[in-house]
Order: C-alpha cells, then sequence, then structure tokens
C-alpha cells in the first residue's frame, strides 16, 4: 500500500526487508503453528499451537506441553468427526474438524481349536480383571513431556514384522479381540528399547501380556510392550529413546518369540506404523 509511496534511492534495500519480514511479522498465522500425522483410524495427530491457547478437543481440554504441543488420536473403528477448539486468551475461538479416514482390516478364520486357547479357566478370571485394571490405570495417567512430538518414534527392537494393526481371527467361529499392536518376530533376548523418551508406568508379570511394560511418552500417549523375557526398567524409571527396557519373550499367552509394541492415545489404540511414518528416517522395518 504504501509501495508507490517511496521512491528514494536509499529506501529500496531496507523496503526489501520489510518485505521479507512482512509475511510473519504481520500476517496472523493463526492458532496452529504447524500438525502431524492424518485423520485416520489409528492415526496420530500432533499439534503444535501459538502461546496462550487452550485447547479442548469434543469439549474435553487436552493436555498441552510447555512447548504448546498437544496430540489426539483415532481408534481401531472410529468414524466420528471430532472437533478441536482452541481459544486464545484475547477471547478469539477457531474450531477445527476431524473426520477419521475409514480403514479395511485384515480378518482371519481358524476353526478346530481345543477349547482352553479360546477361553480362559475360571481361576484365573479375577487376576486378568487385576491385570486389566493396573493397564487402564497406567493409560489414564498424564505427563506434559513432549520428546515424540520432535523426534518420532523408533522401531523398538530388530525383527521380522509379523503381525499388523487392526486385524482380526475368528476362532472356532467366535470373533476375538482385535489385534492393536505391531508384532516383531525375533529370537529371545532380543533388546527392546524405547521407542521415544518417557516414564515407565507400569512394569510386571501380566496373564495375558506376560511380561508388560507401559511407557507414558507424555501428553496421554503411551507405548504398551508386551511378551517381554525380561524387563530391565521399573516404574517411576525416565527413559531415553533408544534405551535398553527389556528384551524379547514369549511369556503370556504367546506362541512364540516376539515383541507386540501397541501404541496408545488414552484408552484409544493407535497404530504403531502412523508414529513411525510421522518421521520417515526412522519408519524403516529393521530387516
Ligand atoms: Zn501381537
Amino acid at each position: 500500500m504504501i509501495y508507490t509511496m517511496i521512491k528514494r534511492p536509499l529506501l529500496p534495500s531496507l523496503f526489501a526487508l520489510l518485505m521479507l519480514c512482512a509475511p510473519t511479522a504481520l500476517a496472523d498465522s493463526g492458532p496452529i503453528i504447524w500438525q502431524k500425522g492424518k485423520a485416520i483410524q489409528g492415526g496420530l495427530m500432533i499439534l503444535k499451537l501459538a502461546p496462550q491457547i487452550s485447547a479442548r478437543l469434543d469439549d474435553k481440554p487436552l493436555p498441552q506441553s510447555p512447548q504448546n504441543i498437544i496430540s489426539f488420536g483415532f481408534h481401531r473403528d472410529d468414524e466420528a468427526t471430532v472437533t478441536l477448539s482452541l481459544q486464545q486468551d484475547n477471547g478469539s475461538l477457531t474450531t477445527h474438524l476431524y473426520t477419521p479416514h475409514i480403514r479395511s482390516y485384515q480378518t482371519q478364520s481358524i476353526s478346530g481349536l481345543p477349547g482352553k486357547y479360546v477361553s480362559p479357566p475360571d481361576e484365573v478370571l479375577a487376576r486378568i480383571a487385576r491385570d486389566a485394571e493396573a493397564v487402564k490405570r497406567a493409560r489414564a495417567l498424564t505427563s506434559y513431556q513432549d520428546a515424540f512430538a520432535h523426534e518420532g518414534f523408533l522401531w523398538p527392537a530388530n525383527g521380522t514384522v509379523t503381525g499388523v494393526y487392526g486385524s482380526q481371527r475368528i476362532l472356532n467361529g467366535k470373533p476375538r479381540a482385535p489385534h492393536y499392536g505391531i508384532d516383531i518376530a525375533a529370537p529371545r533376548g532380543t533388546p527392546v528399547i524405547a521407542p521415544a523418551d518417557g516414564e515407565i508406568t507400569l512394569a510386571d508379570d501380566l496373564y495375558y501380556t506376560g511380561g508388560t511394560l507401559i511407557i507414558d511418552h507424555g501428553l496421554g500417549i503411551s507405548s504398551t510392550m508386551l511378551h517381554l523375557d525380561t524387563l530391565s526398567v521399573t516404574v517411576g524409571d525416565s527413559v531415553s529413546a533408544g534405551e535398553r527396557i527389556g528384551t524379547v519373550g514369549s511369556s503370556g499367552r504367546s506362541t512364540g518369540p516376539h515383541l507386540d509394541w501397541r501404541l496408545n492415545w488414552y484408552q484409544k489404540r493407535l497404530d504403531p506404523q502412523y508414529a513411525l511414518d510421522l518421521l520417515p528416517a526412522n519408519a524403516s522395518p529393521t530387516k
């Protein structure tokens, strides 16, 4: 607008500098500085907000790190659009809609299995209920770390991927719970590392999943590591991405040595593959 008014020879370089600065200095960049991830079933979303914004998802407050990172995700079968509301301190409110893209998953029917593999014996039902409660509590915790948002996720073990997120088996005609992790088959004793920084919130031997660890990565995002042979960390330990946390095993109800890595946003199960894809450098299988 003032461009045509300024014609003096000494001013152009200063003027050019002002023009360069203008898009960031003058334009309102909006409440979202960047976002990673995709709205898809099993998908993980990570957003960096401008300062002084409070975020709600479907009217529930979202935890925010000191660097203004928020995160949320979609469960295997989520279909509903979610509404992210961003309220700035000056009162202005924006809403952002995310509709998960629908996926299809592998199913496999297996019949003629002996009954003991299909239903657990009565005497362990109380233990199974206690285990489930402990896992649920650990996944309900909130901390405000956000290293995963900047550094992404590492493959937690060297091995061969033998199971993927979302697949479902039908045993003796009964649909079982879908598979929520990535299975990485590897010899017993293969090191398992933390896929991202975090704090250990569960380290125990559980009926179904054997040697089990939960790592809280912050903002409701956690990893679950199942069927471990040994655990080298305990509840309350802080771990760094790449740090050894245990070894691959076949503990619990498992048919052979493998790591089952699950990623959670609170009680929702996310697809670890999408989390790996957020940082392409780390996204290649190790074998
Ligand atoms: Zn598995």
